[in-house]
């Protein structure tokens, strides 16, 4: 089923998870020992995300196809623009066609480990919207039935952009180019994904604006990732946290219950679905959803 079709039932708010593909033996023994877990939460899909230049490349794929295959639940596997050129991207593609993957979120991809600014493969891209134009020309060319086609959002502006207005303007260009559905970057505040919902609504868009919600795991982890991806902490969590510094289990208590008291919140305003951030554990998304469908 691709992605965009979750969303049109409109019956019930569909939920996702999204992992990565572990650089480790252990990582991968791991995912492998907690993905029958995830897969007993009946998400109803699953996205695995793709490492900078090559690291993980075949992982995502393996992974994605272990899900679709064996344990038979739709998946996404992540694509970016980082160091493929347009034939290494077909190569790609095709490959996702043979694990009978139909669902891509196409992105353009962090700067690989250790650089600052993003560059340009050799005859590749530097945008997302370039890549989903790739993609939509890839399957009139082979003469395949379309991809389910998802593309990031920011609702607190991503790092580089100029303007909220820039960005917005510019995932207008990802949904023109053929995306159909958009998930958010992490936040914690769901002021901020109001106020993106309502302006990008105000820019023409009308395809799902699906909230990305990644439950603290330990503080060094939230630190870690909100400087990477600008997120902020709200100062009510920070304060929590604070207190939590060296005490893993009670960041994992605030934690849950911070993504409990957000995932309510939009799913009583009526969202779409959630798309969980689940970073290849289980026990926190499991009572993550035990509490949201408690009632
Ligand atoms: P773009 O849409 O290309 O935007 C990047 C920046 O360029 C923005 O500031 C935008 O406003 C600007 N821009 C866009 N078009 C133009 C233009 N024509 N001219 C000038 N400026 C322009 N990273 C990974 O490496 N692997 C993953 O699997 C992965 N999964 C992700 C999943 C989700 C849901 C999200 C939210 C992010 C994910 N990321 C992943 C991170 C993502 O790659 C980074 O946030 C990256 O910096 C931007 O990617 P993008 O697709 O939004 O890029």
């Amino acid at each position: 089923m691709l992605m965009q079709d979750f969303y049109k039932d409109g019956r019930k708010q569909i939920i996702s998870f999204e992992i990565f593909p572990p650089k480790t033996n252990k990582g991968m023994e791991n995912l492998q020992s907690v993905l029958p877990d995830l897969i007993s939460l009946k998400p109803d899909f699953m996205t695995v995300t793709y490492g900078a230049l090559g690291s993980t490349r075949d992982t995502t794929l393996e992974i994605a196809s272990l899900i679709k295959n064996k344990y038979k639940m739709e998946t996404a596997c992540h694509l970016t623009c980082v160091g493929s050129s347009r034939k290494e991207l077909d190569d790609i593609l095709k490959r996702l066609v043979d694990s009978n993957i139909r669902n891509i979120v196409a992105l353009r991809g962090d700067p690989p480990k250790g650089e600052t600014k993003f560059l340009t493969p050799q005859d590749g891209y530097s945008h997302a919207h370039q890549l989903v134009e790739h993609i939509r020309e890839f399957e009139k060319k082979q003469g395949l039935e379309p991809f389910g086609l998802a593309v990031a959002g920011y609702p607190e502006k991503h790092l580089e952009a100029k303007s909220m207005e820039n960005d917005i303007s510019n995932l207008k260009n990802k949904i023109e180019a053929g995306a159909e559905v958009i998930i958010t970057q992490l936040f914690f505040d769901n002021a901020f994904y109001f106020k993106f919902l309502d302006k990008v609504r105000q820019a023409g868009i009308n395809v799902p604006i699906i909230p990305g919600l990644m439950p603290v795991l330990s503080v060094t982890q939230i630190q870690r990732i909100t400087s990477m991806c600008g997120s902020s902490i709200p100062r009510k969590l920070q304060a929590e946290l604070d207190l939590a510094i060296d005490d893993d289990d009670k960041a994992h208590q605030i934690g849950v219950e911070q993504c409990v008291n957000q995932a309510k919140e939009l799913l009583k305003h009526g969202v779409e679905g959630i798309h969980f951030y689940v970073l290849n554990k289980s026990t926190h998304i499991r009572q993550i959803m035990e509490s949201i469908y408690k009632e």
